[in-house]
């Protein structure tokens, strides 16, 4: 048997008897074995810390330090017993091979030397080295591995309880589980609400033969850790009635698999629950609800208004902390009792509300909402959300999540459509009633364009300097064959869902500038807004069919103003900046609408090249009585005009609006008070003769 592949064993022999150590050298070098000599004990340990050698040859008796005291020094430098010894004794002398034993050698041959044997027992002893090493080793790197994989092993006995947990565990767990001499000794260890589990699993296998796989707390100094123990029974012969695991410390994944598991049921932006534990949640209550007449369930969805907008406006962190304080508000208002809140995803909440009757528990959702009105302070901010929603009831409307939740959404989508802050669910005869209007004026809305049902009507709109009639923004109508004339505020929604706006909208394009045309043609060069809704602002190919209607109806591009909104704009900066830039490049005019009650209208009219800011309504409606809404206004006025920009005010109703308004430097007024829009031949009339009575 080769002994080492790559060198001879090296063997230390020590004997001070010169003539022995020569000896043994010769018949070790012919045997191919490397040699090194000492002459005492003293040499034999620094030899072998020098180049511990393979295998030890030593003579017990020797001057000052002996064999015996040697190998015992060499035990303690090497730190194990894999290193073998072999003692040479004087024959039969009992005792001193006891001794050499106690001392920690591997074996002994007695003198004078027999040759023969002599090289059997180093060869077997040289054998026997290289195993023990080859063990050593083994065990090393299965205690790096359990060290590594944070695992200790155990062995119980079924007959005695007896139980040996490995030491390494209190490294791991910093409590000494290895002390605990009986399964009923470490169930004393673990946290008191796992002590009866842990038994009753180690007696389940005890008696039935099934594997042991639970986890238990664990009380230490480093808090609480959370281990998890596996075990079986042996299947040899001899270990039947023992049963073998590990024990692992698995507290960092079973805290990583929390925080997984929160995150999987919440939001991180809101802190509140999200669609899957909002599910779960609505589940679980409606079980206690289950045969207790005395009680109801509302869900309800609340959709914020463009919320879009925030993002761009206010940057996307705060528009998160504006998501987070409306949750909270939600949350707050509904209180903790009997309710839970969540966000279902982008700008969409839902809440449950436990209740003793419908009646209350609508009270409740609306007295929440009520509180959504108020504005949200971010940011140095003051901000407005606008919003939609929707409710269902349990057990009047579903009788499950699934259906409620749906039902709920479902409400809140036509709440939207319908311009309505909160509906009930279609069971609801009246919005049942609501939803079927709105559906057949969906279905009425697709053949309008063909029938020829939609027509515009033009408000005018006054300069103060001049005093005349210098354009009008062209609004559309559609005259529905049975409800009448339908305000757009009822079906621009409905075509930006189904997406007709564009045919729509091209429609109102090619009709205003036709129209523009004609007036410009006979010595009317008035001015047209058009308003384009941000579906048609964003989608490819507006500008082709503005000019090409332009082109068609041969009007001057000065004299279209196209009307945007903020909102729009914020959605895709580039792209509208881009298109902006084409549109003006071509000479038409651009308009902001509803200018205000956006967030960051001044740095907008950096932005974009803009003509003509429309001060909203809302502004002018106050702004006899608000001082702050008069310095809002002046402040827009100023900063548009030192760009370069016409400043006109909405709805003015009445002669103080439009004094104010004119005192603040406002170029032109559109409003009831001018006129409210009007057909074509009235307007065109109205024009012409105009004089300022104003
Ligand atoms: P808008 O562009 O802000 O239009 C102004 C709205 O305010 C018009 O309502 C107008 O009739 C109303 N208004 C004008 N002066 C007064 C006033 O003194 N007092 C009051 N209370 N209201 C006044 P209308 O025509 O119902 O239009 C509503 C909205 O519908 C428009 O708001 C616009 O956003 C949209 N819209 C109208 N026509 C079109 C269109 O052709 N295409 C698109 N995409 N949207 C349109
Ligand atoms: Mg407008
Ligand atoms: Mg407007």
């Amino acid at each position: 048997m080769p002994l080492s592949d790559f060198s001879a064993p090296l063997v230390l022999v020590v004997d001070d008897d010169v003539a022995t150590r020569l000896l043994l050298k010769g018949l070790l070098a012919k045997q191919g074995y490397l040699v090194v000599e000492a002459a005492n004990g003293q040499q034999a340990v620094e030899s072998v810390r020098q180049q511990p050698p393979d295998l030890i040859l030593m003579d017990v008796m020797m001057p000052d330090v002996d064999g015996y005291s040697a190998c015992a020094q060499i035990r303690l430098l090497m730190g194990d017993e894999s290193l073998p010894v072999v003692m040479l004794t004087a024959a039969d002398d009992i005792e001193s091979i006891e001794k050499a034993f106690n001392a920690g050698a591997t074996d002994f041959i007695t003198k004078p030397l027999n040759w023969a044997l002599l090289a059997e027992r180093v060869r077997y002893a040289l054998r026997t080295g290289s195993l023990n090493r080859e063990v050593r080793r083994a065990r090393l790197r299965e205690a790096t591995t359990r060290r590594v994989a944070g695992i200790g092993y155990w062995q119980w006995s079924l007959d005695d309880d007896a139980l040996t947990c490995s030491e390494d565990l209190e490294l791991l767990t910093g409590v000494p589980l290895h002390r605990a001499a009986t399964l009923h000794a470490l169930a004393g260890l673990v946290h008191e609400g796992d002590r009866k589990r842990l038994m009753a699993a180690f007696e389940r296998a005890r008696d039935t033969g099934s594997k042991v796989d639970l986890e238990v707390r664990l009380a230490s100094g480093q808090g609480e850790r959370m281990l998890r123990l596996v075990g079986e029974r042996g299947t040899q012969v001899e270990d039947v009635s023992l049963m073998f695991g590990v024990i692992q410390d698995v507290t960092d994944s079973r805290r990583a698999q929390a925080l997984v598991d929160y995150l999987a049921l919440h939001d991180e932006t809101t802190g509140l629950g999200n669609r899957r534990l909002f599910q779960q949640q609505v589940s679980n209550a409606l079980e206690g609800l289950k045969g207790d007449p005395g009680r109801v369930m509302l869900v309800g969805v609340i959709d914020l208004s463009r919320f879009g907008r925030y993002n761009d406006t206010l940057g996307v962190q705060i528009a998160d902390r504006l998501l987070g304080l409306v949750g909270q508000r939600i949350k707050s208002s509904l209180g903790a009792f009997g309710s839970e809140v969540a966000r279902l995803g982008g700008d969409e909440f839902a809440v449950m509300v436990l209740a003793s009757d419908e009646p209350a528990a609508v009270q409740r959702f609306n007295a929440m909402l009520a509180k959504l009105e108020a504005p949200f302070r971010v940011d140095e901010q003051e901000v407005f959300v606008g919003l939609s929603s929707g409710f269902s009831l349990y057990p009047a409307d579903a009788a499950n999540q699934d259906g409620l939740l749906t039902l709920a959404q479902e409400a809140q989508r036509q709440a939207r459509r319908m311009g309505h802050a909160s509906l009930r669910c279609s069971i609801d005869a009246d919005a049942a009633q609501r939803q079927r209007v709105a559906l057949e004026l969906e279905l009425s809305l697709h053949k309008a364009l063909e029938r020829g049902e939609f027509f515009l009507v033009y408000q005018p709109q006054m300069n103060f300097a001049t005093g005349r009639i210098v354009g009008a923004e062209a609004l559309l109508r559609w005259r529905h064959p049975e409800l009448g004339v339908v305000p757009p505020i009822q079906f621009v929604p409905l075509l930006e869902e189904t997406g007709l706006i564009h045919d729509v909208g091209a429609w109102v394009v090619r009709e205003a500038a036709r129209q523009a045309g004609v007036w410009e043609r006979d010595g009317l060069p008035l001015r047209i807004g058009v308003n384009l809704s941000p579906k048609q602002f964003l989608a490819l190919g507006l500008f082709d069919i503005v000019a090409h209607a332009c082109r068609q109806a041969a009007v001057s591009p000065s004299l279209i103003e196209l009307e945007i909104t903020e909102s729009l704009t914020m959605q895709d900066v580039e792209h509208t900046q881009a298109l902006l830039q084409e549109f003006r490049e071509a000479g038409f005019k651009i308009a902001v609408d509803d200018f205000g009650v956006g967030h960051s209208s001044m740095e907008y009219l950096l932005k974009f090249p803009i003509d003509v800011i429309k001060i909203d309504r809302a502004f002018v409606m106050n702004i006899t009585t608000e001082r702050g809404h008069r310095a809002i206004v002046r402040a827009m006025t100023v900063l548009a005009q030192s760009l370069g920009m016409q400043v006109i005010a909405e709805g003015v109703e009445t002669q103080r609006q439009c004094d104010f308004i004119e005192a603040l430097g406002v170029n032109e007024v559109q409003g009831y008070l001018i006129g409210k829009p009007m057909s074509a031949e009235d307007f065109e009339a109205m024009a012409r003769g105009y004089r300022r009575t104003v």
